[in-house]
Protein backbone atom coordinates (compact mmCIF):
# COMPACT_ATOMS: atom_id res chain seq x y z
CA UNK A 1 0.00 0.00 0.00
CA UNK A 2 2.93 2.40 1.20
CA UNK A 3 3.93 1.65 -2.81
CA UNK A 4 0.75 2.43 -4.10
CA UNK A 5 0.53 5.44 -2.18
CA UNK A 6 3.76 6.36 -3.52
CA UNK A 7 2.76 5.78 -7.28
CA UNK A 8 -0.14 7.94 -6.81
CA UNK A 9 1.78 10.60 -5.45
CA UNK A 10 4.26 10.40 -8.41
CA UNK A 11 1.47 9.73 -11.03
CA UNK A 12 -0.37 12.84 -9.71
CA UNK A 13 2.76 15.25 -9.73
CA UNK A 14 3.66 13.31 -13.22
CA UNK A 15 0.17 14.45 -14.31
CA UNK A 16 0.43 18.29 -13.43
CA UNK A 17 3.77 18.21 -14.20
CA UNK A 18 2.59 17.39 -17.58
CA UNK A 19 -0.51 19.15 -17.97
CA UNK A 20 1.11 22.19 -17.04
CA UNK A 21 3.78 22.27 -19.85
CA UNK A 22 1.63 21.60 -22.38
CA UNK A 23 -0.36 24.54 -22.14
CA UNK A 24 0.59 27.72 -20.85
CA UNK A 25 -3.40 28.90 -19.91
CA UNK A 26 -3.66 25.45 -17.74
CA UNK A 27 -4.28 26.63 -14.37
CA UNK A 28 -1.00 25.56 -12.57
CA UNK A 29 -1.64 22.79 -10.80
CA UNK A 30 -0.09 23.89 -7.37
CA UNK A 31 -1.79 25.73 -5.78
CA UNK A 32 -4.87 23.95 -7.01
CA UNK A 33 -7.23 26.84 -9.04
CA UNK A 34 -10.48 28.14 -7.13
CA UNK A 35 -13.50 26.77 -8.58
CA UNK A 36 -15.67 29.23 -10.57
CA UNK A 37 -17.61 31.36 -8.46
CA UNK A 38 -21.52 30.93 -9.72
CA UNK A 39 -24.48 32.92 -8.41
CA UNK A 40 -26.30 29.42 -7.53
CA UNK A 41 -23.33 27.58 -6.61
CA UNK A 42 -21.97 28.34 -3.26
CA UNK A 43 -17.94 28.57 -2.78
CA UNK A 44 -16.14 25.19 -2.74
CA UNK A 45 -15.29 23.90 0.42
CA UNK A 46 -12.05 23.27 -0.52
CA UNK A 47 -10.40 20.34 0.67
CA UNK A 48 -6.38 20.07 -0.56
CA UNK A 49 -7.59 18.71 -3.67
CA UNK A 50 -4.95 16.89 -5.62
CA UNK A 51 -5.85 14.59 -8.03
CA UNK A 52 -5.27 11.27 -6.82
CA UNK A 53 -5.31 8.51 -8.81
CA UNK A 54 -7.48 5.47 -7.31
CA UNK A 55 -8.61 2.19 -7.89
CA UNK A 56 -12.71 0.93 -8.48
CA UNK A 57 -14.48 -1.38 -7.24
CA UNK A 58 -18.08 -1.84 -8.11
CA UNK A 59 -20.89 -3.09 -8.28
CA UNK A 60 -22.56 -1.26 -10.66
CA UNK A 61 -25.65 0.32 -10.11
CA UNK A 62 -27.59 -0.28 -13.05
CA UNK A 63 -30.12 2.76 -13.47
CA UNK A 64 -31.49 1.81 -16.92
CA UNK A 65 -31.53 -1.15 -18.95
CA UNK A 66 -30.61 1.03 -21.76
CA UNK A 67 -26.97 1.80 -19.60
CA UNK A 68 -25.99 -1.26 -20.15
CA UNK A 69 -26.17 -1.49 -24.28
CA UNK A 70 -22.87 -0.48 -24.87
CA UNK A 71 -21.04 -1.78 -21.67
CA UNK A 72 -18.13 -3.14 -22.24
CA UNK A 73 -18.07 -6.72 -21.54
CA UNK A 74 -14.38 -6.45 -21.26
CA UNK A 75 -14.31 -4.55 -18.50
CA UNK A 76 -17.34 -6.33 -16.48
CA UNK A 77 -14.72 -7.95 -14.68
CA UNK A 78 -11.92 -5.82 -13.62
CA UNK A 79 -11.67 -3.92 -10.73
CA UNK A 80 -10.93 -0.70 -11.06
CA UNK A 81 -9.12 2.20 -12.77
CA UNK A 82 -6.18 3.44 -11.16
CA UNK A 83 -3.83 5.17 -10.72
CA UNK A 84 -1.13 5.57 -13.83
CA UNK A 85 2.25 5.86 -12.40
CA UNK A 86 3.64 7.21 -15.90
CA UNK A 87 0.87 7.26 -18.30
CA UNK A 88 0.70 10.57 -18.31
CA UNK A 89 -2.59 11.40 -20.61
CA UNK A 90 -2.02 13.47 -23.62
CA UNK A 91 -3.44 16.90 -23.66
CA UNK A 92 -5.29 17.45 -26.95
CA UNK A 93 -5.10 21.16 -27.29
CA UNK A 94 -7.46 21.40 -29.90
CA UNK A 95 -10.12 20.37 -27.72
CA UNK A 96 -13.45 21.97 -29.47
CA UNK A 97 -16.80 20.72 -28.62
CA UNK A 98 -16.63 16.80 -30.62
CA UNK A 99 -19.23 15.72 -32.67
CA UNK A 100 -19.67 13.09 -30.72
CA UNK A 101 -20.38 15.58 -27.79
CA UNK A 102 -24.56 16.25 -27.51
CA UNK A 103 -25.25 19.93 -28.39
CA UNK A 104 -27.68 21.59 -26.00
CA UNK A 105 -29.78 22.11 -29.27
CA UNK A 106 -29.43 19.21 -30.88
CA UNK A 107 -32.22 16.51 -31.64
CA UNK A 108 -31.07 14.07 -28.88
CA UNK A 109 -33.69 11.21 -27.25
CA UNK A 110 -35.60 13.85 -24.74
CA UNK A 111 -36.93 14.76 -28.41
CA UNK A 112 -37.59 11.79 -29.38
CA UNK A 113 -39.75 11.36 -25.77
CA UNK A 114 -41.70 14.79 -26.85
CA UNK A 115 -42.78 13.58 -29.96
CA UNK A 116 -46.48 12.03 -30.37
CA UNK A 117 -46.22 8.38 -29.61
CA UNK A 118 -49.47 6.64 -30.77
CA UNK A 119 -49.30 4.24 -28.07
CA UNK A 120 -49.57 6.89 -25.21
CA UNK A 121 -52.43 7.62 -23.55
CA UNK A 122 -51.36 11.31 -22.76
CA UNK A 123 -48.93 13.57 -24.22
CA UNK A 124 -46.88 16.14 -22.92
CA UNK A 125 -48.31 19.65 -22.65
CA UNK A 126 -45.85 22.28 -24.09
CA UNK A 127 -44.90 23.62 -20.72
CA UNK A 128 -44.52 19.78 -19.57
CA UNK A 129 -41.83 18.87 -17.48
CA UNK A 130 -41.09 17.00 -20.81
CA UNK A 131 -40.39 20.06 -22.29
CA UNK A 132 -39.29 22.14 -19.62
CA UNK A 133 -36.24 19.87 -18.77
CA UNK A 134 -34.98 19.96 -22.20
CA UNK A 135 -33.82 23.95 -22.40
CA UNK A 136 -32.75 23.55 -18.12
CA UNK A 137 -29.38 24.72 -18.45
CA UNK A 138 -26.46 23.29 -15.38
CA UNK A 139 -27.00 26.27 -13.19
CA UNK A 140 -30.79 26.24 -13.10
CA UNK A 141 -30.69 22.50 -12.60
CA UNK A 142 -28.46 23.43 -9.24
CA UNK A 143 -30.74 25.86 -8.14
CA UNK A 144 -33.68 23.42 -8.42
CA UNK A 145 -31.41 20.79 -5.82
CA UNK A 146 -30.49 23.61 -3.91
CA UNK A 147 -34.08 24.73 -3.42
CA UNK A 148 -35.53 21.66 -3.03
CA UNK A 149 -32.65 20.64 -0.22
CA UNK A 150 -33.85 23.39 1.64
CA UNK A 151 -37.46 22.01 1.72
CA UNK A 152 -36.07 19.04 3.01
CA UNK A 153 -34.14 20.04 5.73
CA UNK A 154 -36.97 22.45 6.95
CA UNK A 155 -39.52 19.68 6.59
CA UNK A 156 -41.78 21.89 4.00
CA UNK A 157 -41.62 19.46 1.22
CA UNK A 158 -43.57 19.20 -1.81
CA UNK A 159 -43.13 16.33 -3.00
CA UNK A 160 -43.18 17.58 -6.82
CA UNK A 161 -43.96 15.43 -9.87
CA UNK A 162 -44.51 12.39 -7.94
CA UNK A 163 -48.61 11.43 -8.58
CA UNK A 164 -50.28 9.49 -11.21
CA UNK A 165 -50.58 11.79 -13.95
CA UNK A 166 -46.63 12.29 -13.55
CA UNK A 167 -46.04 8.11 -13.48
CA UNK A 168 -47.68 7.84 -16.27
CA UNK A 169 -46.29 10.89 -18.82
CA UNK A 170 -42.72 9.70 -17.86
CA UNK A 171 -43.68 5.86 -18.54
CA UNK A 172 -45.44 6.78 -22.34
CA UNK A 173 -43.01 9.75 -23.64
CA UNK A 174 -40.00 8.33 -21.28
CA UNK A 175 -37.88 9.69 -18.56
CA UNK A 176 -36.25 13.16 -18.67
CA UNK A 177 -33.66 13.67 -15.62
CA UNK A 178 -32.36 17.28 -15.27
CA UNK A 179 -29.66 15.97 -13.15
CA UNK A 180 -27.37 13.13 -12.82
CA UNK A 181 -26.39 12.14 -9.05
CA UNK A 182 -23.78 9.77 -8.07
CA UNK A 183 -23.79 8.84 -3.74
CA UNK A 184 -23.59 6.22 -1.71
CA UNK A 185 -25.34 3.53 -1.40
CA UNK A 186 -25.99 4.81 2.22
CA UNK A 187 -30.22 4.29 3.17
CA UNK A 188 -30.03 7.39 4.89
CA UNK A 189 -29.68 9.27 1.86
CA UNK A 190 -33.23 8.69 -0.24
CA UNK A 191 -31.60 10.95 -2.58
CA UNK A 192 -35.12 12.00 -4.54
CA UNK A 193 -36.27 13.04 -0.81
CA UNK A 194 -33.00 14.87 -0.17
CA UNK A 195 -33.76 17.41 -3.27
CA UNK A 196 -37.34 16.76 -2.78
CA UNK A 197 -38.06 15.81 -6.75
CA UNK A 198 -39.75 13.55 -8.30
CA UNK A 199 -40.34 10.77 -10.69
CA UNK A 200 -38.11 11.14 -13.70
CA UNK A 201 -36.22 14.09 -12.85
CA UNK A 202 -32.74 12.61 -11.35
CA UNK A 203 -30.84 9.91 -12.71
CA UNK A 204 -29.17 8.57 -9.64
CA UNK A 205 -26.16 5.78 -9.69
CA UNK A 206 -25.71 4.57 -5.87
CA UNK A 207 -22.64 2.62 -4.91
CA UNK A 208 -20.68 2.18 -1.50
CA UNK A 209 -18.39 4.86 -0.87
CA UNK A 210 -19.88 7.06 -4.28
CA UNK A 211 -16.71 5.02 -6.01
CA UNK A 212 -16.17 5.42 -9.95
CA UNK A 213 -15.36 2.83 -11.92
CA UNK A 214 -16.30 1.40 -15.84
CA UNK A 215 -20.23 0.82 -14.47
CA UNK A 216 -20.80 3.90 -12.77
CA UNK A 217 -18.96 5.85 -16.15
CA UNK A 218 -21.19 4.58 -18.59
CA UNK A 219 -24.22 5.14 -16.51
CA UNK A 220 -23.20 8.79 -15.94
CA UNK A 221 -22.43 9.34 -19.41
CA UNK A 222 -25.79 7.62 -20.31
CA UNK A 223 -27.42 9.91 -17.85
CA UNK A 224 -25.47 12.93 -19.29
CA UNK A 225 -25.09 11.93 -23.01
CA UNK A 226 -28.31 10.49 -23.70
CA UNK A 227 -30.81 11.43 -21.28
CA UNK A 228 -29.49 15.01 -21.61
CA UNK A 229 -29.08 16.10 -18.19
CA UNK A 230 -26.66 18.89 -17.92
CA UNK A 231 -26.03 18.41 -14.15
CA UNK A 232 -23.93 15.81 -12.40
CA UNK A 233 -23.67 16.22 -8.44
CA UNK A 234 -20.93 13.62 -6.94
CA UNK A 235 -22.11 13.63 -3.46
CA UNK A 236 -20.74 11.65 -0.35
CA UNK A 237 -22.26 12.08 3.11
CA UNK A 238 -21.38 12.15 6.94
CA UNK A 239 -20.58 9.14 8.72
CA UNK A 240 -19.89 7.45 5.89
CA UNK A 241 -19.05 3.65 6.57
CA UNK A 242 -16.96 2.84 3.49
CA UNK A 243 -14.88 6.19 4.65
CA UNK A 244 -14.75 5.11 8.25
CA UNK A 245 -13.92 1.68 6.62
CA UNK A 246 -10.94 3.09 4.50
CA UNK A 247 -9.67 5.20 7.43
CA UNK A 248 -9.13 2.84 9.66
CA UNK A 249 -6.85 0.93 7.80
CA UNK A 250 -8.18 -2.43 8.84
CA UNK A 251 -7.60 -5.18 6.16
CA UNK A 252 -11.45 -6.10 4.52
CA UNK A 253 -11.94 -9.18 2.86
CA UNK A 254 -14.14 -10.01 -0.08
CA UNK A 255 -15.41 -6.94 -2.73
CA UNK A 256 -15.61 -5.06 0.31
CA UNK A 257 -11.94 -4.90 0.65
CA UNK A 258 -11.65 -4.08 -3.28
CA UNK A 259 -14.24 -1.63 -3.17
CA UNK A 260 -12.72 0.45 -0.26
CA UNK A 261 -9.29 0.17 -2.12
CA UNK A 262 -10.36 3.12 -4.34
CA UNK A 263 -11.32 5.43 -1.04
CA UNK A 264 -7.30 5.44 0.66
CA UNK A 265 -5.93 7.64 -1.95
CA UNK A 266 -8.24 10.32 -0.32
CA UNK A 267 -7.84 9.31 3.00
CA UNK A 268 -4.01 9.66 2.58
CA UNK A 269 -4.29 12.92 1.58
CA UNK A 270 -6.86 13.59 4.25
CA UNK A 271 -3.84 12.40 6.67
CA UNK A 272 -1.26 14.90 4.84
CA UNK A 273 -3.78 18.24 4.95
CA UNK A 274 -4.89 17.42 8.61
CA UNK A 275 -2.78 14.92 10.80
CA UNK A 276 -5.85 14.56 11.95
CA UNK A 277 -7.30 10.69 12.82
CA UNK A 278 -10.43 9.62 13.78
CA UNK A 279 -13.54 11.81 12.93
CA UNK A 280 -11.68 14.74 11.75
CA UNK A 281 -9.81 12.12 9.37
CA UNK A 282 -13.05 10.65 8.68
CA UNK A 283 -14.72 13.87 7.67
CA UNK A 284 -11.73 15.43 6.06
CA UNK A 285 -11.51 12.21 3.91
CA UNK A 286 -15.24 12.16 3.30
CA UNK A 287 -14.86 15.35 0.98
CA UNK A 288 -11.46 13.85 -0.47
CA UNK A 289 -13.04 11.07 -1.88
CA UNK A 290 -15.53 13.32 -3.25
CA UNK A 291 -12.90 14.73 -5.49
CA UNK A 292 -11.21 11.53 -5.67
CA UNK A 293 -14.79 9.83 -7.29
CA UNK A 294 -14.80 13.46 -10.28
CA UNK A 295 -11.22 12.69 -10.74
CA UNK A 296 -11.81 9.23 -11.35
CA UNK A 297 -14.46 9.83 -13.36
CA UNK A 298 -12.79 11.92 -15.53
CA UNK A 299 -9.96 9.70 -16.09
CA UNK A 300 -12.32 7.16 -16.82
CA UNK A 301 -14.46 8.94 -18.95
CA UNK A 302 -13.22 10.92 -22.17
CA UNK A 303 -16.74 11.34 -23.29
CA UNK A 304 -17.50 13.32 -20.13
CA UNK A 305 -14.15 14.99 -20.56
CA UNK A 306 -15.48 16.08 -23.68
CA UNK A 307 -19.06 17.06 -22.70
CA UNK A 308 -17.66 19.14 -19.74
CA UNK A 309 -15.29 20.87 -21.70
CA UNK A 310 -17.69 21.77 -24.16
CA UNK A 311 -19.97 23.16 -21.10
CA UNK A 312 -22.72 20.66 -21.96
CA UNK A 313 -22.17 19.54 -18.34
CA UNK A 314 -21.54 21.09 -15.30
CA UNK A 315 -20.13 18.59 -12.46
CA UNK A 316 -19.82 19.17 -8.82
CA UNK A 317 -19.08 18.08 -5.27
CA UNK A 318 -21.55 17.98 -2.86
CA UNK A 319 -21.66 16.46 1.17
CA UNK A 320 -25.00 15.69 2.91
CA UNK A 321 -25.40 15.67 6.82
CA UNK A 322 -27.09 12.96 7.53
CA UNK A 323 -28.32 14.39 10.12
CA UNK A 324 -29.30 17.52 9.36
CA UNK A 325 -30.30 16.60 5.86
CA UNK A 326 -28.64 19.82 4.30
CA UNK A 327 -26.49 19.51 1.32
CA UNK A 328 -22.96 21.36 1.51
CA UNK A 329 -21.67 22.22 -1.96
CA UNK A 330 -18.81 21.97 -2.81
CA UNK A 331 -18.37 23.30 -6.62
CA UNK A 332 -16.24 22.18 -9.41
CA UNK A 333 -13.23 20.31 -8.76
CA UNK A 334 -10.21 22.75 -8.14
CA UNK A 335 -8.48 20.82 -11.33
CA UNK A 336 -11.17 20.09 -13.75
CA UNK A 337 -10.07 22.25 -16.37
CA UNK A 338 -6.24 20.64 -15.94
CA UNK A 339 -7.70 16.95 -15.59
CA UNK A 340 -9.95 17.58 -18.87
CA UNK A 341 -7.33 19.13 -20.54
CA UNK A 342 -5.08 15.81 -19.61
CA UNK A 343 -7.91 12.96 -19.90
CA UNK A 344 -9.74 14.24 -22.92
CA UNK A 345 -7.45 12.71 -26.08
CA UNK A 346 -7.88 8.97 -24.89
CA UNK A 347 -10.25 6.44 -26.25
CA UNK A 348 -12.60 4.75 -23.78
CA UNK A 349 -11.06 1.44 -23.88
CA UNK A 350 -7.19 2.69 -23.28
CA UNK A 351 -8.29 4.84 -20.66
CA UNK A 352 -9.77 1.62 -18.95
CA UNK A 353 -6.79 -0.74 -19.78
CA UNK A 354 -4.59 2.13 -18.55
CA UNK A 355 -6.64 2.15 -14.97
CA UNK A 356 -7.03 -1.59 -15.00
CA UNK A 357 -2.95 -2.05 -15.49
CA UNK A 358 -2.50 0.39 -12.73
CA UNK A 359 -4.50 -1.29 -10.57
ZN1 LIG B 1 -21.47 6.05 2.56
Amino acid sequence: MALKTAWNVISVVGLALTVHAASASTPTPNPAPAPKPSAVNPPAAKTAAKPATRNEPKGATKSDAKANVKADANTDAKPEPKPEPNAAPKPTPDAGPNPDTPAADAPDEHDAHAQPDPKADTQPAPDSHANVVKSMDPEAALKLLQEGNERWVSGKFENPNTGTERRQEQANAGQTPFVTVLTCADSRLPVERVFDRGVGEVFVIRVAGNVVGPHEAGTIEYGAGHLNARLLVVMGHTKCGAVAAACSGAKLEGNVGALVENIRPAVDRAKTSTGADGATLTSAAIKENVWQSVFDLLRTSPELCKMVKSGHVKVVGAVCDVSSGKVEWMGEHPWQDALVQAFIGRDTATANAQSQDSH
